[in-house]
């Protein structure tokens, strides 16, 4: 279904607030609302939906939108409980993010794809998963032999990468297109439900392209620099590298 409401975070990550008219309301356990244009990211690939408020133009009311998600390709989002009398359809609003908690997600999401373009160039070793909070991640990798020395090398190697200040550039291309590019599907198991016919991608100019649907920084040097925090085994193959972010840019 192709959703009726603008979804800003896409094509502008920078994007912290915007105008916008209520769609629709949902008074549940949990009020739903849709907005006719947002700069919420609902979440997904590991990155944490967005947090922030519903502030009503008129009256200078405003709700804490404590969650988002995608309901039939719409963003939806969740209000605080409690809060009150929801806005109602046509009201205008202004929408604006916790940008602190956001930047942070979009510089960890972006240390992250750093992390796994240097373990597949230095080590050929594929992503099975991964997951982030605002300052730390965490990625799986089919990665039988790393060790506590080979993970002092990923971490020196990344923080080169971030410091090499490399854009980070986000497109989108026809499906065959993206295909046809060799290991554009990094992760292992190819998670694309064939309906899809445009597919977004991520690249770190020079290291790292991936098939992504979450929120970047536009150049690595935003990141500032990472520590690897632990690495674990989940098993013969299946290996775990945690990192958080260590500097401000
Ligand atoms: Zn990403």
């Amino acid at each position: 279904m192709t959703p009726t409401g603008e979804q800003l975070c896409y094509t502008d990550a920078y994007a912290r607030t915007a105008e916008a008219r209520v769609a629709a309301v949902d008074a549940g356990a949990a009020t739903l609302i849709v907005l006719d244009r947002t700069v919420f990211y609902p979440g997904g690939g590991g990155q944490p939906a967005d947090r922030g408020l519903i502030l009503r133009t008129d009256d200078g009311r405003s709700w804490s939108v404590r969650a988002a998600r995608k309901v039939d390709g719409e963003i939806v989002h969740e209000l605080e409980p409690g809060d009150g009398e929801p806005p109602a359809v046509g009201d205008s609003v202004r929408v604006d993010l916790d940008w602190a908690r956001r930047l942070a997600l979009m510089r960890t999401h972006t240390a992250l794809h750093a992390l796994c373009g240097v373990v597949w160039r230095d080590y050929g070793a594929l992503v099975t998963g991964g997951n982030m909070e605002p300052g730390a991640g965490r990625m799986d990798f089919e990665f039988e032999r790393m060790s506590g020395d080979l993970v002092d090398a990923i971490e020196a190697s990344v923080n080169v990468e971030l410091a090499a200040a490399r854009d980070v550039r986000v497109d989108v291309l026809p499906r065959d297109q993206a295909f046809a590019i060799p290991d554009l599907i990094r992760t292992k198991v190819n998670l694309l439900p064939p309906g899809i016919d445009e597919i977004r991608t991520i690249e770190i100019v020079g290291l790292d392209l991936q098939a992504d649907g979450g929120t970047h920084v536009a150049n690595t040097r935003e990141v500032g620099g990472i520590r690897v925090t632990g690495y674990e085994s989940k098993g013969r193959i299946n290996k775990r590298i945690r990192i958080e972010l260590v500097s401000a840019p």
